[in-house]
């Protein structure tokens, strides 16, 4: 704390990692003498560069926006860049250290990274977003590259920013190369990319369930978020038979008592991809549909609890609402969406709680495929990357019980922890002093 004094977020997600493996690393004499877990607390390194753009009345602008390297001990960095006025460096910092575990859980060779910028795209027409895109690739194509760091998108960043920034980088760079995942399919983006962290959330929590005894189909599910990993989530969850009751953004979130319809989703994705809108005009179009202006869904009674939006969303008390409620499961779409406290009451309570690290893991698990698929210069089909993600989904959550199971129960928060540290740990002991 002392060495990153006010930041709290990367205080929080280093406190969550460091409390669970501490047992198992303290046994370990090797990781503990070479200060292993120290080193992976602090990032190889941080770029912050200024970004000027100009407004479409010619008004100029400037934001901050960072790249945070944290670890590439196992392949090259790769991570996310969101586009937000909550970007800080801690909130940079806390993605990244998140995303080295995660990657490790894939399987497949990826360090971890995080990027983005306190630029709002909300509002910004979308030649303002160009120009910021633009703008901001001058600068950060001169640390990335296909072997070095490949960034990918996250909040703020969906296909039309991927789409700006790779343009950028081929102009700067004169070549083609799988630089960005996240790309349109026609040009080297992969099939399955936008649904596979949503889907890859739903085969978890499936598995996880199964593995306790319970299946997803008949199940009421709450969750919260209308962005890409929300309703690709809410998607995969009806097709398996699930009844999907909320959705939300940052004003509030709709109810729908019958479970929302396919018809109903496929209105929410028009209306954030496309049309930028709130997720109240879901109420105004359909009957059946209620809205809660400044409301967040955990008071809705539910079997599972998928938060999909944002970082610290859910606190303790509305994990005790949960808890009352009867939930039996919380399967983290977002990334660190439990506060400490919220995830402790889970935990008192034998609630089934998957962390994002090994359930939201399908997203990069798909962008890695990308980059192989852009190396190999070949595109696979829709089935078979599914396939591939359903197979990668399995072996996180194999994992995760391989570390976290007592007495019949498994610790996902532990078991997903101790399976993602153990690879970068092994990998960097075997590097020596580097
Ligand atoms: P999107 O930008 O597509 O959607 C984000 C959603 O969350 C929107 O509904 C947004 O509402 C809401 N939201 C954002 N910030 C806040 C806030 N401060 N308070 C309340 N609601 C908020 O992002 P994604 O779906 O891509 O990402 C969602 C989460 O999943 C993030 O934690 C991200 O890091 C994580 N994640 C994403 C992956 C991916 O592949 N996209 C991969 C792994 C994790 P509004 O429209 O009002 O802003």
């Amino acid at each position: 704390r002392k060495r990153n004094p006010h930041e709290v977020e990367f205080h929080q997600a280093v406190e969550e990692v460091v409390e669970s493996v501490m047992p198992w690393y303290l046994d370990h004499k090797e990781y503990h003498r070479e200060q292993i877990l120290e080193r992976t607390t602090e990032p190889d390194r941080i770029i912050i560069f200024r970004v000027c753009w100009e407004t479409d009345s010619g008004d100029v602008r400037a934001n901050r926006a960072w790249r945070v390297q944290f670890n590439h001990a196992l392949g090259p960095y790769k991570g996310g860049l969101r586009f937000h006025p909550s970007v800080t460096q801690s909130v940079l910092k806390f993605l990244g250290f998140e995303q080295i575990f995660k990657n490790s859980l894939t399987g497949l060779p990826m360090g971890g990274a995080k990027g983005g910028s306190n630029f709002n795209p909300k509002g910004k027409s979308s030649r303002e977003v160009m120009r910021f895109c633009q703008s901001m690739m001058v600068e950060l194509s001169r640390h990335i590259g296909e072997d070095v760091d490949v960034p990918a998108g996250d909040i703020g960043v969906g296909a039309r920013e991927i789409s700006y920034l790779f343009g950028q980088y081929m102009r700067l760079e004169n070549r083609w190369s799988g630089v960005l995942t996240g790309k349109g399919q026609t040009f080297g983006g992969s099939a399955v990319r936008t649904e596979a962290t949503g889907y890859g959330c739903v085969y978890f929590c499936e598995h996880m369930l199964n593995q306790h005894g319970e299946g997803i189909a008949g199940k009421t599910v709450a969750i919260s978020g209308s962005g890409n990993v929300a309703t690709y989530a809410a998607e995969k969850a009806i097709e398996k038979g699930a009844k999907v009751l909320t959705l939300s953004d940052s004003d509030g979130f709709i109810e729908v008592k019958g479970g929302l319809s396919m018809e109903q989703l496929q209105f929410v994705k028009d209306l954030k991809e496309n049309r930028r809108g709130r997720i109240s005009e879901v109420a105004d179009t359909f009957a059946g549909v209620t809205y809660h202006a400044d409301a967040t869904p955990w008071g809705v009674a539910c079997d599972i609890a998928m938060p999909c939006a944002t970082q610290n969303e859910m606190d303790d008390h509305d994990a005790k609402t949960l808890v009352n409620n009867g939930v039996i499961a919380v399967c983290e779409g977002a990334n660190m969406p439990l506060t400490n406290h919220a995830a402790g009451v889970l935990a008192k309570n034998n609630v089934l709680h998957a962390p994002g690290k090994a359930s939201n893991a399908g997203g990069v698990a798909v962008s890695g495929l990308e980059q192989s698929q852009n190396a190999m210069r070949i595109s696979w089909d829709r089935d078979e990357v599914d396939t591939r993600l359903q197979k990668i989904m399995t072996s996180i959550h194999s994992r995760c019980v391989e570390h976290g199971e007592h007495n019949g129960r498994v610790n996902y928060v532990t078991g997903a922890n101790i399976a993602g540290f153990k690879k970068v740990a092994d990998a960097m002991l075997a590097y020596g002093v580097v």
